[in-house]
């Protein structure tokens, strides 16, 4: 053995003890963190003999840690962005001491049976228990997921199987959708339907939510079955559409219903909120992003559908060593990885930690500072809120000054950041709440970061 390697082997509880303490340094000090600090990059040559455990954490202490954002702090506003609550940390440090890889029973049995249940918890939690599923990396990957399932399902109707022929078999692919996100543009790209064949669909005055009688009219022109990718919870103003209307168009109209419930999917655990994604159940795919709302480390996502054979269809990897899908597929027949880690044990500690009640409590608390802060805001001479808070995001925009100017004065203070957007035409900012640290005091921190930004 490398004699680096060996000592560092023989220290190895030493070793992670010293990243625990490392660890619970910063994030005891996540609070005083720059929000967003600037950073200089100063490139190394790949090191020819390693400095071991001690050496690299003096280095990336020395060269890295400093540039690190405070993402998962109480003040970080941008895109959609969880932190990590304390179980989810442990269950992430622990995927990686037992470094599992869940693609197939064989060898894995344990991990694969905790993610069959932690999939299990979270179609509960988000009411689609009629849904089988498994763990991606990320909203995207699950969006792509559920696509190709719609891809699959597009061909089985006009009887091909795209799996085994291959996209140009089948034809002409429309995909409509009211304000779809970025990411369905990337997986359509990558399933070769390509970007184009997305088809925008009128949404209400004022709304991001799909017009249902535009989209039936769309439906009532084109000729064979399509594809709606319904929104449960926009990114700039978490619009909803209404999934109960799309699936009564869906029984008059054949279509594949897949649904972006990347963070929206978390209103069904407020009862406030719960109405917004009434009708998620009856969806043939969803996705929802846990890496942002459920608080858990990057990269965690799940997907579901209620046609597990299409994902076998799809994502196979027969093998003699692997051996054939079966009724109960092995995850390696279910996702676009064969190897992978064992992600679903960081969102299995949050929930066996924190429950339904630990996790509805952070959804709800996250609401309540975005209507606190959209109010303070909504009060503020100069600024204009372009949407009403309908759950965890402020959109707004500022009069007599250019929103990157603000922007860069807020996230130049290290109190706050936030990001940018364009909403009806209109350079706007966005404050996204979805970390279970922030309270009162954060948010009106925030608020005063906001204020002292803005042009006197
Ligand atoms: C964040 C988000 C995505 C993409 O998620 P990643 O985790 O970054 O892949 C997709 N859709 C919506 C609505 C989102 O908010």
């Amino acid at each position: 053995m490398d004699p680096v390697l060996a000592a560092d082997l023989a220290a190895l509880p030493d070793v992670l003890d010293t990243t625990r303490r490392y660890a619970a340094d910063v994030l005891a000090g996540l609070g005083d963190r720059p929000v967003s600090p600037a950073v200089t990059a100063d490139p190394r040559a790949l090191p020819v003999v390693g400095g071991g455990f001690a050496g690299a954490l003096a280095e990336f202490g020395e060269r890295w840690a400093d540039g690190f954002a405070a993402s998962a702090g109480p003040r970080y506003l941008g895109f959609v962005t969880g932190g990590a609550t304390p179980a989810a940390v442990a269950g992430d440090w622990l995927a990686g001491a037992f470094d599992q890889n869940p693609s197939s029973r064989s060898g894995a049995e344990a991990a694969t049976e905790l993610e069959r249940e932690t999939v299990r918890w979270l179609a509960e939690l988000f009411g689609v228990d009629g849904h089988t599923g498994a763990f991606v990396s990320g909203a995207t990957m699950s969006n792509f997921v559920g696509l190709a399932l719609a891809r699959e399902w597009l061909g089985e109707q006009r009887g091909v199987s795209v799996a085994e022929q291959g996209v140009a078999a089948l034809g002409e692919v429309t995909v409509l959708s009211g304000s779809p996100h970025s990411s369905v543009y990337k997986a359509l790209s990558m399933l070769g339907l390509g970007r184009g064949c997305v088809r925008l669909v009128p949404t209400l005055a004022e709304r991001e939510a799909v017009d249902v009688g535009a989209l039936e009219g769309v439906l009532g022109s084109v000729s064979g079955p399509v594809v709606v990718v319904a929104n449960a919870g926009t990114v700039n103003t978490v619009d909803f559409d209404d999934l109960r209307a799309l699936v009564r168009l869906r029984e008059r109209y054949p279509f594949w219903l897949h649904v972006d419930a990347a963070f929206g999917g978390f209103a069904a655990l407020s009862g406030e909120h719960a109405h917004l994604v009434d009708g998620l159940a009856e969806a043939d795919s969803v996705c929802v992003d846990l890496h942002k709302w459920l608080n858990v480390p990057y990269d965690s996502a799940v997907q579901f559908t209620r046609r597990r054979d299409l994902q076998v269809r799809v994502f196979q990897n027969a093998a003699a060593y692997l051996g054939l899908p079966t009724d109960d597929p092995d995850f390696v027949h279910l996702t676009p990885q064969n190897s992978r880690r064992l992600r679903a044990l960081a969102a299995w500690f949050a929930l066996a930690a924190y429950g339904r009640e630990g996790h509805r409590e952070v959804v709800e608390r996250c609401v309540a500072q975005a209507r606190r802060l959209g109010a303070l805001l909504d009060g503020t001479a100069g600024v204009r809120l372009l949407a009403p808070v309908r759950l965890n995001v402020v959109c707004f925009a500022v009069d007599g000054a250019e929103v990157g100017e603000v922007m860069e004065r807020v996230n130049g203070s290290g109190e706050a950041f936030l990001t940018p957007t364009v909403y009806a035409g209109q350079p706007a900012m966005r404050a996204a709440f979805s970390n279970w640290r922030t309270t009162d005091e954060d948010t009106d921190r925030v608020y005063a970061a906001i204020v002292k930004a803005l042009p006197n």
